[in-house]
């Protein structure tokens, strides 16, 4: 298999820029970030990664942590919850806010999570929340919407939003629609299927005995 065909599951070596600190994203968005960026810092804003570029061992070691208990489980409401021992309420309790390895859109490198550098507190640590948008990040939120709304976002637009698949709403999450398409028409199933058959992932089992329906739920509502 080429390099071009692994990289919608977050393997191969895809063409990254580190774009802030510590955060890499396709280079092919960059031009267009840097148009987002600007756009966003004459309203007032600045806009801060807060997650970019996930390769699938970073995925599937999240998904690894909180199958094990290493890594708090959170409900719907984001409150800490007790572990299920059912495999399959165990493999949903996690999903409600982690993706599945190799079918997260931070596989991508087009897909980043943002907030309003303006707006955060010294020594803040950000929690990537519904709360935080609609307080401290509300109108940096608000003014996205407006961007996105007037066609006037460079490419970008939210994934993540309410009557879309069973992922919760993430108003933090945004991608470059066009570039995400592009990575996406090698996306296949199949291959994700072989991917998990070869890896340690916890929940494997039932992972691959629900594939089928978790695609329908967690995958393609957000192939847009
Ligand atoms: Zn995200």
């Amino acid at each position: 298999m080429s390099t071009q065909d692994l990289l919608p599951y977050g393997l191969g070596i895809p063409d990254l820029v580190e774009y802030q600190p510590g955060y890499k994203v396709d280079v092919e968005i960059a031009p267009f970030l840097n148009k987002l960026t600007s756009a966003v810092a004459e309203a007032g804003f600045a806009l801060r990664l807060e997650s970019a570029y996930r390769p699938f061992e970073k995925q599937l070691s999240i998904w690894n942590r909180k199958a094990r208990g290493e890594l708090p489980l959170l409900s719907a409401e984001g409150v800490p919850m007790d572990r299920p021992q059912d495999e399959e309420e165990l493999m949903y309790a996690i999903l409600t806010w982690s993706a599945l390895p190799g079918a997260s859109r931070h596989h991508l490198g087009t897909d980043l999570d943002v907030v309003d550098g303006n707006a955060c507190p010294e020594g803040y640590e950000v929690q990537l929340t519904p709360e935080e948008c609609e307080g401290m990040f509300a109108p940096f939120h608000h003014f996205l919407t407006e961007c996105f709304d007037s066609d006037s976002a460079f490419g970008f637009n939210r994934v993540f939003v309410p009557g879309r698949g069973k992922i919760r709403p993430e108003g933090w999450h945004i991608a470059h629609l066009p570039t995400s398409r592009r990575r996406l028409e090698h996306f296949s199933l199949g291959t994700l299927r072989k991917i998990y058959e070869g890896s340690d992932m916890a929940c494997k089992k039932v992972v691959l005995a629900r594939l089928d329906k978790l695609a329908e739920e967690y995958i393609y509502p957000y192939f847009i």
